[in-house]
């Protein structure tokens, strides 16, 4: 076996490519793909993400900040990228790089407008979000009038497609929210064909509206998690393959004797002999502090060696008492046998956070 020889996060694109075909297969042939890509590609790599998801096929890409979509296209993605949450400081780099911009409020549409008349565009393709109750980002259903007078004999941009966003597609307790959502879009939708005289395509769904909603998949469906191989449920992680593997190894080990303490603030305390390993990452990294005292672990060896005391900027230590181990072996914070879900659920949070919490200090090693 390969030696890591420091903290690593392995990125599959085996199981990436995996986790796209089993999200295709709940679709129809004919529906659009939209792999989301923001934030790094959710902690892991955004531009070999994208190479690899463009070769497979994806139709769009999603980032959520400008930045993002310039630095996809800086990498030669050609695909069409959608930003969902662009800020009018950054319109002109989004025209500069032909990226499409999620259109959410009176005041974006009037910004972008104008933007777009600076620079002469024609028919540039934006998408417009509707807000069906997330209450974070869109217009509201009573806009769809304005939307279009605004719209009215000019033709600086062309509305490919309109959005929503599910507020709890992953919940079943939530279902008739969801569909109650999904309805409103649909009002939405004809009422604003209506007054363009054409059909903008419509895209709602996220991961978990993929599996849950599956009549509300329109022309695109959004997936991030998904893609990186979690689905929300116990029942959907099993088909899938977590893309991010973060694997450290173990730079000391040390012997802790009954009465003695490890870490600041000697938050632990050995009432037993002890064998501590100190492993080279830490809050810094991602691995906040609510790991500690106990309840996060890793794996050394197969065998779970919880996270001890307080965890430290760059290290924390774990308890490997009865675990047959060695400075320099392997420890695995998360991956296959010990999912990101699991390990987020340990310090009170999600499968999102803890995979874009790891820091870019961390060598992402492709595999
Ligand atoms: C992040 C995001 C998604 C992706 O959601 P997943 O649950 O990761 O599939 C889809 N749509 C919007 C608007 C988002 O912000």
């Amino acid at each position: 076996m390969d030696r890591i020889g420091e903290t690593v996060l392995e990125i599959h694109l085996d199981a990436l490519a995996h986790n796209y075909n089993y999200l295709k297969s709940k679709l129809l042939p004919e529906t659009k793909f939209m792999a989301v890509v923001k934030a790094f590609a959710y902690g892991s790599d955004m531009v070999t993400i994208a190479k690899k998801m463009e070769n497979l096929g994806a139709d769009y890409f999603a980032v959520a900040y400008v930045k993002e979509g310039v630095l996809l296209r800086e990498a030669g993605i050609t695909t069409p990228i959608l930003v969902l949450h662009p800020l009018p400081v950054n319109f002109e780099q989004l025209i500069a790089h032909q990226l499409e911009p999620s259109l959410y409020s009176p005041k974006i549409l009037t910004e972008f407008l104008k933007t777009a008349q600076e620079n002469n565009l024609e028919d540039y393709p934006v998408h417009i979000k509707f807000n069906t109750g997330l209450n974070r980002l869109g217009f509201w259903e009573n806009d769809v009038d304005h939307i279009s007078k605004q719209l009215q004999n000019r033709n600086e941009i062309k509305v490919t497609a309109i959005l929503s966003h599910l507020a709890a597609s992953e919940d079943p307790n939530e279902k008739k929210f969801s569909d109650t959502q999904i309805e409103t879009f649909k009002k939405i939708s004809a009422a604003l064909d209506e007054k363009l005289g054409y059909r903008p395509f419509r895209h709602v769904l996220n991961t978990s509206g993929i599996i849950n909603y599956p009549d509300a998949q329109f022309e695109m469906v959004r997936s991030g998690i998904g893609l990186y191989g979690y689905g929300n449920s116990a029942d959907e992680d099993v088909h899938l393959r977590p893309v991010a593997q973060l694997k450290t190894i173990i730079s000391q080990l040390h012997k802790i004797e009954p009465g003695e303490t490890v870490g600041y603030n000697r938050a632990f305390s050995a009432n037993t002999p002890r064998i501590s390993a100190t492993l080279p990452l830490g809050h810094a990294d991602g691995i906040g502090r609510q790991y500690g005292h106990g309840k996060g672990h890793v794996l050394v060896k197969g065998q779970k060696a919880p996270i001890i005391g307080n965890v430290c900027m760059d290290m924390i230590m774990v308890d490997v008492t009865g675990i047959d181990c060695a400075e320099g072996d392997e420890a695995l914070v998360f991956g296959a046998e010990h999912s990101a879900d699991t390990f987020a659920s340990s310090g009170q949070t999600i499968s999102y956070e803890i995979l874009t919490a790891i820091s870019q200090r961390i060598r992402r090693i492709i595999k």
